[in-house]
Parts: structure tokens; C-alpha cells; sequence
């Protein structure tokens, strides 16, 4: 089965093409047949299409004024040039999408229907940036393929199933009841490393109590129990929780009272702030990249080391919320970026869990080897470093819900 993954972002387009051949898909994530991006951010009047298939890069640039058709021109690459791995797009059997917000309707991957499309359409207002991409990329294949099935893979629906208390906030009810409550993002790659370390550990998921640590950019962790998220760290939107590359994470929501009374500051400028020039580029002035910051501190640099310390204080800080939830930790996971690169981000984040008779390897972990146990053979924790595969994973999910 040719599955094609879109994966649109708020200014980026993410594409591959799985072939699963067979009955049963493989134990190992495969390399795509063919891989393609558009990055939007590169300048104002163009973006860069990247393609990678045949053992052949390219790269062109695309106008600004032809958005609108820039999925249409990534496909054509599937089926002409030196990238061409399709004789014709007809064989592409079903399309998976990444879609940001599915509210608390889906807890699963998901056949697209006109009402699905209605769902995404009426959580645009919680997710405006991400749903009006995931829907345009939606109704582009519908008109390039009217006859593919094509399924949603929600990056909310994992955390769906969060009970109550860690759902609500304390707020008046009608709010919640209007749905002002936790979704929680990042599910896809929680879901996939939760059930990639249960595989690697031999062990069914539903036995394992499993924290999930998905530090990219964005970052945020899953309390994993019984196959199920039962908290998570982002909450009504990706802001909530854990310091990030720009996102501040949790603050006291006082300090926006205070900014737009005292200071002047209005609601735009507040949102911009806190998403874009907050976390390790806020604090360290420097840059929203670790690898900048860790750079920062070996020539000394204070600010870089306070928001390096800053980080790590509410990771672990997170870490042990993440652990009350689930009243004792088998395995913890890191995954994306600062996750499956950074040996200071692991280290320091586990010397606080060293009193649950965690025992870091050191060697191992200096290593930074993907889906393998860092720890010691008599560590009481293990600790996985795993490569997250989000479009593994939804051209998986989507195979699992077309059969
Ligand atoms: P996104 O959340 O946008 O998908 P990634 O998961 O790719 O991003 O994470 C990107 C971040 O990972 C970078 O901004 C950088 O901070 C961090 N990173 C990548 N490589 C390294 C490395 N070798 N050491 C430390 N941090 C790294």
C-alpha cells in the first residue's frame, strides 16, 4: 500500500511516500520512497521546495503568490524529473494528514468525511494557524485524487482520554463546558515513542508507567499509564508547561494583567512575546537554539547558563508532576531535537531522579544512540533515547485505519 503523509505546519509543508508492502507492517520504520518539504520561512517573496528521492536532492523555489498550488507542484515531483518514483499518482492508495486540533471528538486516526472537515473547520479559532494549513493540504489531494481515502491523525487525539482532573482547569465550568480545557499537542510523537519503547523493551504497553519527553522547539512531556496519556504538560494550547526554544511555557497569568494595565502592551504584542521571543531566545538574548546557548556557556556567558539552568529547573520540576500522576515511573523517554541530541539536557534532567534508583550510563549516553536503553543493567528506571518518526507514524496509523 503507497500511503502519501502530508504534514503542513504553519509556514512549512512536510510530504513522504511509504510503501507497506504485505499484511503486516515492519518491525522497523522504513525509509520513505521519496521526501519532500516547503519551507515558507526563508524569505517574503519565495519559498524552497527540497526534494530527496532516487538518491537525487533538489532544491527549487517556489513564488509566494502560488501558495495555493505549491502542493499540486511538490506532487508533480512524485511522477516526473529525476525525482520520479510514481508512474502515476493513481497509485498512491490513501493519504495521511497531520492535523493539529481535533478537539476531544477523536481519540483515534480518523477516515476524512465532510464532517471531519466541518470538525477541523469549527476548531480553527483554537488552532488558527495550524487547521486552515492542514485543511488547505486536505482539499488539495481532493482535487488532485478524488478517490483516495484520506485520514486525520490528530495531533490532540492521544491525550484525549486524560481523566478529568488533569483535563479541567479551575476556572468557572461554563468555561470548560465551552471548551476552555487541556488538549495537550505533540500526541503523535508521544503516542509513537510510547509504543517504540514498549516494542524495544519487549513488554505491552499497557504494563509500563512511562513518561514522555518531546523537547524540540516545542517541547512537552505525556504521562503514559496503561496505553493511555493520563497528563501532559501543553495544555488548551501549545503555550502551557515547559520553557521552550521562544514559548515561555507557564507563567503566572497576572503578569499579562499587569503588561496590558500598567505597561500598555496589547493583547498581539503579549501573544507575540511569549511565543516567539520568550524561552532559551528571551532569557539567554542569544538564540532559541540549544546548541547556540551551550555554546554561550562555555565561553562563559551568563544569561545562557541561567536559561540553561532555567530549563532544566522546570523540566525536572515537570518531570516529578509528570511522576505524581502516574505513582511510580518504569521508563523514561527522550525524543525530538534537544531530546535525542542534547547529553547535558539528559544528564542534568536525570540527576534529579536519582533518588528512584535511576542510574544513567554515562558512556551510553554520551553516545546519544537512538532507541536504545542509556541506563545501567541495575538501574530501577530505564531510559530510552528514541528518534521520533511523526510521518512513520501517520503513514502507520493511517495504514492501521484503512484495514
Ligand atoms: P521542531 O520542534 O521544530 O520539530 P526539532 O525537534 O528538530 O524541532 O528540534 C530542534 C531543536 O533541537 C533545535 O532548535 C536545537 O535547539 C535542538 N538540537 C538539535 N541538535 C542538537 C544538538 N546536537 N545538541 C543540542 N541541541 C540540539
Amino acid at each position: 500500500m503507497k500511503i502519501l503523509v502530508l504534514n503542513a505546519g504553519s509556514s512549512s509543508q512536510k510530504s513522504c511516500l511509504y510503501d507497506i508492502t504485505g499484511d503486516q507492517l515492519p518491525a522497523y520504520p522504513p525509509h520513505p520512497l521519496w521526501e519532500a518539504t516547503i519551507d515558507w520561512t526563508v524569505a517574503t517573496d519565495y519559498g524552497v521546495m527540497k526534494v530527496k528521492a532516487n538518491g537525487i536532492k533538489q532544491e527549487t523555489n517556489l513564488s509566494s503568490d502560488a501558495k495555493e498550488e505549491a502542493i499540486s507542484k511538490l506532487l508533480q515531483t512524485l511522477v516526473s524529473g529525476d525525482t520520479q518514483v510514481l508512474e502515476s499518482l493513481s497509485e498512491i492508495n490513501a493519504v495521511g494528514h497531520r492535523v493539529v486540533h481535533g478537539g476531544t471528538e477523536y481519540s483515534e486516526a480518523t477516515r476524512i468525511t465532510p464532517e471531519v472537515q466541518a470538525t477541523i473547520t469549527q476548531l480553527i479559532p483554537l488552532a488558527p494557524s495550524h487547521n486552515p494549513a492542514n485543511l488547505q493540504g486536505i482539499e488539495a489531494v481532493e482535487r488532485v485524487l478524488p478517490d483516495v481515502p484520506q485520514v486525520a491523525v490528530f495531533d490532540t487525539a492521544f491525550h484525549s482520554q486524560m481523566p478529568p482532573e488533569a483535563a479541567v482547569y479551575p476556572i468557572p465550568y461554563e468555561w470548560f463546558e465551552q471548551g476552555v480545557r487541556r488538549y495537550g499537542f505533540h500526541g503523535t510523537s508521544h503516542r509513537y515513542c510510547a509504543l517504540r519503547t514498549a516494542e524495544l523493551m519487549e513488554k505491552p504497553l499497557e504494563s509500563l508507567k512511562m513518561i514522555t519527553c518531546h523537547l524540540g522547539n516545542g517541547c512537552s512531556l505525556a504521562a503514559v499509564k496503561d496505553g493511555i496519556s493520563v497528563n501532559t504538560t501543553m495544555g488548551f494550547t501549545p503555550l502551557e508547561g515547559l520553557m521552550m526554544g521562544t514559548r515561555s511555557g507557564s507563567i503566572d497569568p497576572a503578569i499579562i494583567f499587569y503588561l496590558m494595565r500598567d505597561r500598555g502592551f496589547d493583547v498581539n504584542s503579549i501573544d507575540r512575546m511569549l511565543n516567539k521571543e520568550s524561552g532559551f531566545k528571551g532569557v539567554s538574548g542569544l538564540s532559541a537554539d540549544l546548541r547556540t546557548i551551550l555554546h554561550a556557556m562555555n565561553e562563559k556567558n551568563e544569561r545562557a547558563t541561567l536559561a540553561f539552568d532555567l530549563y532544566i529547573h522546570r523540566l525536572r520540576s515537570a518531570i516529578g508532576q509528570m511522576l505524581a500522576s502516574l505513582g511510580g515511573l518504569d521508563v523514561l523517554v527522550f525524543t525530538a531535537g534537544v531530546g535525542e541530541n542534547s547529553v547535558d539536557v539528559r544528564h542534568r534532567a536525570c540527576e534529579g531522579f536519582e533518588f528512584l534508583g535511576l542510574t544513567l550510563d554515562v558512556e551510553k549516553n554520551m553516545n546519544s544512540p537512538m532507541d536504545t536503553d542509556i541506563t545501567t543493567p541495575d538501574s530501577a528506571v530505564r531510559v530510552y533515547v528514541i528518534h521520533t518518526e511523526e510521518d512513520w507514524a501517520i503513514a502507520r496509523q493511517t495504514w492501521q485505519c484503512l484495514r
